[in-house]
């Protein structure tokens, strides 16, 4: 862990990040005492400090407003006031050495800070080098967004600039998914449980389906996603970061490099994803979309199969798909275990869901006799919890992210090496020029992907986990 910040510096403070996400969560952990730091707000637009204190008020309401059904919040005036009051707002070009010069004269002397890149990707190396020119990379850290490079090339690069600034435990990289609730409990739910760890093996485990379903399609971010597209959006990031958490080895400590030394040795025996092992989709009208370029080979949807060359895994296939317009919205892992060595009382094997979207869950799918019948005929039972319903509910992302950032814990960071790791696995796979196969909205994708996984295809996906079941 490292200092604690006195000042949190956010550039792109005018932006859509800070707009739907930083300002909300600013004002969450205000409300509950855990982020006492002074903000600097740094963008071109033309802000004096009262507007970002009143853009942070209509952010805060804004956000509030929408899911005040699940927080049943009202805005609380004097955390929010005592939030703004702390804010002061720096206008300048990021690509101007007067505006490092105007944050240097603002800071406070002898104090640490956390400066967060909420900025284009391709002024991350500029700022980095600017705030070293002006010795603003001293007692600070530096917190970025993905995306970290657009290929394995990129990403090496951009770190070795990176790291003529900064030293590698001052780069705090941002996945948010690892704020999320769900994915910061799972090696708890694996290491912490007899029920589980014993059984997450190649012995046991017959194979682990991964699904990050959308209902939505690309919207109006038609020319960002276009240059991305569903693997590079989601699976080299929080996909593979998902499944190192799921599948890596308990870590010697808790420690937060401890954690990360497993998830990149897991992640190295990883096999590189061969074009042979993905299925790339797209939705009908998606070339439609502004901001798509014409003759765009770009996903949609991927589903792909990824094998671990490890003692633990070896010879399991791991099963994982994306995609947008989906018929439902919904992060699931199903892993299905093996039927006995001798098995007495053939029947459906026993199933672990792990449930991340849209809301959070825990089921185990076994047999039993049906009641009533002769022995032998199998009936299946569901063991299945809401965690929200049981535990309550948690911190939004990226609270976690920001209290993480001020606080110098770098648990839910992730480390570059794991990044590069991360590019290497899906490198041959990201620039296919092959025509996606096309799917229609509001189905699981195109036809070939159905039987990815075996004939039996893809299990249903819960539409709730709950005390009573889970049903399709
Ligand atoms: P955005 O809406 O385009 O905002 C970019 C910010 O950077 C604005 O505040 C802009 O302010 C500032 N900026 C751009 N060029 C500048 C310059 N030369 N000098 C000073 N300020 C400059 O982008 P965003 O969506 O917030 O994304 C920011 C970062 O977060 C990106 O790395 C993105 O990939 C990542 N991210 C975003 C989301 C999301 O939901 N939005 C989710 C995950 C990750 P001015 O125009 O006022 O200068």
């Amino acid at each position: 862990t490292g200092p604690n910040a006195d000042t949190l510096v956010i550039f792109g403070i005018t932006g859509d990040l800070a707009k739907k996400y930083l300002m909300p969560a600013l004002y969450h952990l205000a409300a509950k005492d855990e982020l006492r730091t002074l903000i600097l707000g740094v963008a071109r637009s033309d802000w004096d400090t009262e507007t970002l204190r009143q853009r942070t008020r209509d952010a805060v309401a804004e956000h509030l407003a929408q899911t005040s059904s699940e927080h049943g919040a009202e805005v609380d005036e004097s955390v929010l006031r005592g939030l703004t009051e702390r804010m002061t707002m720096v206008t300048g070009d990021l690509n101007d050495p007067q505006t490092y010069a105007a944050i240097a004269d603002t800071l406070p002397p002898d104090s640490f800070t956390a400066h967060y890149l909420a900025v284009p990707p391709a002024l991350f190396t500029t700022v980095a080098q600017a705030l070293t020119k002006a010795g603003l990379n001293r007692d600070s850290r530096l917190i970025l967004e993905k995306p970290f490079g657009h290929d394995l090339a990129s990403a090496r690069e951009l770190h070795r600039e990176l790291l003529d600034c900064f030293p590698t435990e001052s780069l705090y990289l941002v996945d948010h998914f690892l704020g999320e609730e769900p994915v910061r409990g799972l090696p708890v739910t694996r290491f912490g449980n007899t029920l589980v760890e014993p059984v997450w093996n190649r012995a046991f485990v017959d194979n682990v389906q991964i699904t990050m379903a959308e209902d939505f399609g690309v919207d109006d971010r038609g020319s960002f996603y276009d240059a991305a597209g569903a693997v590079r959006d989601v699976f080299q990031n929080h996909l593979l970061q998902l499944f190192a958490l799921l599948t890596m080895d308990a870590p010697v400590s808790t420690e937060p490099s401890e954690v990360k030394d497993e998830k990149l040795r897991l992640l190295r025996a990883v096999r590189t994803i061969e074009p042979t092992d993905i299925v790339r989709g797209r939705y009908h009208g998606y070339l439609d979309t502004e901001g798509v370029r014409p003759g765009s080979t770009t996903e949609t949807f991927f589903a792909l199969r990824m094998r671990v060359n490890n003692p633990r895994w070896a010879g399991v296939p791991f099963y994982v798909r994306s995609g947008k317009n989906m018929p439902l919205t919904s992060w699931e892992v199903v892993a299905e275990l093996k039927r006995p060595a001798v098995d007495l009382y053939p029947g459906p094997a026993n199933l672990i869901r792990f449930r991340l979207e849209p809301s959070v869950g825990l089921a185990f799918e076994m047999q039993l006799n049906e009641p009533g019948a002769e022995s032998g005929s199998a009936a299946r039972l569901v063991l299945g919890a809401d965690v929200e319903d049981q535990l309550g509910q948690g911190h939004e992302a990226y609270e976690h992210v920001l209290r993480g950032a001020v606080a110098g814990a770098p648990g839910q960071f992730v480390r570059f090496d794991v990044v590069e790791e991360s590019w290497r696995i899906v490198d041959p796979v990201i620039d296919l020029t092959t025509e996606p196969e096309p799917y229609a909205r509001g189905s699981y994708g195109p036809e070939p992907a159905q039987t990815l996984p075996g004939a039996g295809g893809w299990h249903p996906l819960a539409d709730a986990v709950r005390p009573g079941g889970v049903s399709e």
